[in-house]
């Protein structure tokens, strides 16, 4: 089995990809996140302008034209993206555990056939773990896989599943063998296969921009290649997703989480602005009920992301618990550190790995989104105010 790389960068160039990423997110993301969610659009153009970025690929190695970067740097690049639109990140997510599973797991043919694909964007992955039976407790899957001469013939129905109907292959975990974890083998189905439909959109109270529905698999014959990893290692291979996985959904939170303190603590500025004492008392009161009264609490999540990603990007992969892999034996791989050099993000025009890690001019904001940015440089204070109430 080959592993990803997990090159190391310098300051430089993490502060450079980070500089894309947020640009992106501020230019893409955000402007349209409220349209998105409201009319359930699923922005296709979008992931493909984050495709030609190289974020369709963050961790993947470069001989698919994968960007080759670290957990580290993955779980910053999520939490970019969710301050500007925190659905359309976590879907980027999947579409990168999904496409990890397979570079890590797959055949020469499997990479080759698929993940080319899928560091463009243009093509889409999708996860299919939970089952309407079987969610926290995912190993007990119903969905079966019988296998038929050259062929696994698979029947099942996969719940929550994000990205369904728009994905063009769908990473489904299936019971080959007996009851329990072991019994559980990994496919690559391809979306165009007879047999596989999807269920209505479900109703969410947000995260619309991306959709969520059933895949239901009504006797789907896909040829023995299509076995990720060996029989009954679908489960181990599921939940080493997860480990990444579960670091990235984080950040997406910790993205989301940061953009709405930010606008609370800009609009107590602006509606109690008077003083800076008084502003800074009620922004603070504000962050505090925000966050149960404990202080420090997005900090202090994004500390234990950082300090989970560190752990789950040298290889120790019981950063996030996955009980049920441990008790069951399965043991997770660790990754192989690689002397080889990541081929990074493609940077947008204007923007460059370079020494010094100066800020590059920004692009041009017809919309105006940057306002969240420029507020810093506002005046401030006294000067703040007047130049609220104009000239008197
Ligand atoms: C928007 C969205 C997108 C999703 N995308 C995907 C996807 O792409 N692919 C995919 O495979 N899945 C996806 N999921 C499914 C998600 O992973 C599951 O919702 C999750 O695993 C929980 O399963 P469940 O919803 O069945 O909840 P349940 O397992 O029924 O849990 C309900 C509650 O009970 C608690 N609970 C469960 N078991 C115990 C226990 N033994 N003791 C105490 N408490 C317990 C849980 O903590 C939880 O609070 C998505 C879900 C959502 C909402």
């Amino acid at each position: 089995m080959l592993m990803s790389t997990t090159p190391l960068l310098t300051a430089d160039e993490r502060d450079a990809i980070l500089e894309a990423v947020r640009d992106f997110s501020d230019t893409e993301l955000a402007p349209f996140a409220i349209e998105r969610d409201e009319h359930k659009i699923f922005p296709r153009d979008a992931l493909r302008k984050a495709g030609e970025l190289g974020l369709g690929g963050i961790s993947l190695r470069e001989d698919v034209g994968g960007s080759g970067l670290g957990r580290s740097e993955a779980v910053q690049i999520f939490e970019a993206l969710a301050h500007g639109d925190t659905a359309v990140a976590a879907y980027i997510s999947i579409h990168n555990m999904a496409a990890w599973m397979i570079d890590t797991y797959g055949t020469e043919a499997q990479r080759t056939a698929w993940l080319p694909r899928l560091v463009t964007m243009g093509d889409l992955a999708s996860y299919c773990l939970t089952e309407p039976g079987a969610g926290s407790d995912a190993a007990a899957l119903q969905t079966r896989a019988v296998r038929d001469g050259d062929d696994y013939v698979l029947t099942g129905v996969k719940q929550f599943i994000s990205g369904a109907g728009e994905a063009s292959v769908y990473v489904v975990m299936a019971r080959t063998g007996d009851a329990g974890a072991r019994g559980i083998s990994a496919f690559l189905v391809d979306a165009a296969l007879p047999g596989l439909s999807f269920g209505q959109l479900e109703r969410k109270m947000g995260w619309n921009a991306q959709p969520t529905r059933q895949v239901i698999l009504d006797g789907v014959r896909v040829p023995a290649s299509a076995l990720l990893g060996a029989e009954g290692q679908g489960f181990k291979i599921a939940m080493s997703g997860l480990d990444g996985g579960r670091l990235n959904i984080a950040a997406c939170s910790i993205g989301g989480a940061q953009w709405a303190l930010d606008r609370t603590v800009r609009y107590v500025h602006e509606r109690f602005g008077v003083g800076r004492a008084a502003r800074r008392e009620r922004g603070r009161r504000v962050r505090d009920r925000r966050h149960g009264d404990r202080p420090g609490g997005i900090p202090r999540a994004r500390a234990r992301r950082r300090r989970g990603a560190r752990r789950e990007g040298s290889g120790c992969h019981d950063a996030v618990r996955h009980g049920q892999a441990i008790r069951d034996g399965c043991r997770i791989p660790r990754r192989e550190r690689s002397p080889a050099t990541a081929r990074r993000l493609r940077l947008p025009a204007g923007l460059r790995y370079r020494e010094g890690g100066a800020r590059p001019a920004r692009a041009p904001d017809p919309r105006g989104h940057q306002r969240d940015h420029a507020h810093d440089r506002r005046p401030r204070g006294a000067a703040r105010v007047r130049a609220c109430l104009g000239p008197r």
